[in-house]
């Protein structure tokens, strides 16, 4: 399977660009869009639900229904019918109805995706909540359940009628340490054979589970590969030195500063050159973290590249 976007694009009613002639290609597995508050995902992953409408572009749904690629191809933004018989989704907003039972809303939501078979929509209700590690609470109302219970309560209706496009937006927001692991092993069980799209600001969720992602940021997609390729764009080229916190102004001002983090009560400072950027520095293996903020702050790419690196893979880094 394969999810094609090409040229997407959506301005609000009130001038916000939110996408910015959006190309993306994403296969099987689980992919992450990665970006900044802002940055458009949320409206990216409300159109591919098809609860929007884009101004511009066309996604292909390719690959359906076979495990190959000579399944059927859905026009995500035309066929919506057809999209939403395969879609899952978990927004970023998701509201639970907090008097009824886990058991009874999946039941009920079930009946909408059109499981009419009671017998066949009990079994497959007790197989999320078993999966999603709520069964012991299936019969407790949704009001009284945890933030994490909540977003596995939400995977669960997400799963409902094996969706073969899982779309996830923020889903680790809000979440303690140990939710957020268990959220990330349920996402990991997934499967290999459906498309998993996670948006997020969090780049562990990211680095932690995806296969691909995606950097976006002011409605554009700034890179995409996967993490391998994303940090061995900058090998050689990050380089680390701890200040003092009034010494890093100063650092912000001479080099292409990417992060700077309190460690012990001194300031790591992570910084792109190509060249050694002068003593106290030293070189670092760059982190997926340190992708996300050079992607972010434009210094992906080379100085001498104008913004874009080999095999066309880091568009518009520069931008
Ligand atoms: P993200 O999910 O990455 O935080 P969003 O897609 O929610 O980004 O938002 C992208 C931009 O579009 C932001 O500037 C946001 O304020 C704006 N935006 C989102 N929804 C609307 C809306 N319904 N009307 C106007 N502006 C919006």
């Amino acid at each position: 399977m394969e999810l094609h976007i090409t040229g997407l694009s959506k301005t609000y009613p009130n001038g916000t660009r939110a996408l910015d002639d959006v190309s993306l290609t994403i296969p099987t597995g689980m992919f992450g869009l990665l970006g900044p508050n802002g940055a458009g995902k949320s409206t990216l992953m409300r159109t591919l639900a098809t609860l929007q409408e884009a101004d511009h572009g066309s996604v292909q749904l390719s690959g359906v229904g076979s495990s190959g690629a000579s399944g059927s191809t859905i026009n995500v933004l035309r066929d919506k019918d057809a999209l939403r018989r395969v879609l899952g989704y978990l927004p970023q907003d998701f509201g639970v109805y907090p008097k009824v039972s886990a058991e009874d809303m999946l039941d009920h939501l079930a009946q909408l995706k059109g499981l009419t078979n009671r017998a066949e929509r009990r079994a497959e209700v007790a197989a999320l909540l078993q999966q999603t590690n709520l069964y012991e609470v299936r019969k407790k109302a949704l009001g009284g359940y945890s933030g994490g219970m909540r977003q596995r309560f939400g995977i669960a209706q997400a799963l409902l009628g094996a969706p073969q496009l899982i779309i996830v937006d923020e889903p680790t927001a809000g979440l303690d340490p140990e939710e957020r692991t268990r959220f990330h092993n349920l996402l990991a069980e997934i499967g290999e054979e459906v498309i998993v799209l996670l948006s997020t600001h969090i780049v562990s969720d990211v680095s932690d589970l995806c296969s691909n992602l995606a950097i976006m940021n002011r409605g554009r997609v700034l890179v995409s590969g996967t993490p391998q390729e994303l940090t061995s764009a900058l090998t050689g080229r990050v380089w680390a030195t701890t200040a003092a916190r009034t010494a890093v102004a100063a650092l912000q001002e001479r080099h292409a500063v990417i992060s700077t983090r309190l460690q012990a009560g001194r300031t790591v400072v992570h910084v792109v050159a190509d060249a050694p950027p002068g003593p106290g520095f030293e070189a670092i293996a760059p982190s997926l973290e340190d992708a996300y903020f050079a992607a972010i702050g434009g210094h992906l790419g080379h100085a001498a590249d104008a913004g874009t690196i080999a095999e066309g893979r880091f568009v518009d880094a520069a931008r």
